[in-house]
């Protein structure tokens, strides 16, 4: 195993819903293949429909291998977060990126233990989701003041981890 495949196999972040809410489909990616691999390939109804699977991916392993490696799409075939990046271009040794992906992991792990400690449990959708029908719940009732200091321990938690995710994990070409 190359050190860039271990590198990913202790981070699994671009597949398990931490750092993306979807993965969307484009020219060359076979919807009708993917769905029968058992990925929910979905059209959104917005004016611009777009094909897409949501994430955490269907095809993540336990082991954060991907079941469906040789018919992933396109999206998840050329990422490589800032990270990756800079490890495979020399430019971070790989026990430093390896630090890197296990702090953002820990991270995101912070805000996911706020969510459920604010009876979020559901593991199926994105972190970012998550914060976000949180977030609303919050604003649409009254709040004891010991779930407010818990929101407000989440909403920090949330922007740390975004702030190191903008930062060493997410690229340019991505950010769109
Ligand atoms: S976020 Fe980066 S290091 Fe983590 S699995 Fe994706 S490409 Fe690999
Ligand atoms: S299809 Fe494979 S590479 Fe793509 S998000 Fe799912 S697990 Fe990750």
């Amino acid at each position: 195993m190359t050190s860039a495949e271990k590198l990913c196999l202790a981070c699994g972040l671009c597949c398990d819903g931490t750092l993306f809410g979807h993965v969307k489909l484009g020219p060359g990616d076979n919807p009708k293949r993917l769905k029968a691999l058992g990925v929910p390939v979905a059209v959104s109804r917005a004016k611009v429909p777009v094909t897409h699977f949501r994430q955490p991916c269907a095809a993540l392993c336990a082991d954060r291998t991907c079941r469906i490696y040789a018919d992933r799409p396109r999206q998840c075939r050329t990422f490589e977060c800032g990270v990756f990046k800079d490890a495979t271009a020399g430019r971070i040794a790989f026990n430093a990126a390896l630090r890197e992906v296990k702090k953002a992991r820990r991270k995101a792990d912070d805000v996911r233990r706020l969510l459920r400690a604010l009876g979020d449990t559901e593991e199926h959708r994105s972190l970012s989701e998550r914060f976000r029908r949180t977030q609303q719940r919050m604003e649409a009732g009254r709040v004891d003041a010991t779930t407010a200091d818990t929101f407000a321990e989440l909403s920090v938690a949330m922007h740390t981890f975004e702030l190191l995710a903008y930062e060493k994990l997410h690229t340019r070409a991505d950010a769109a």
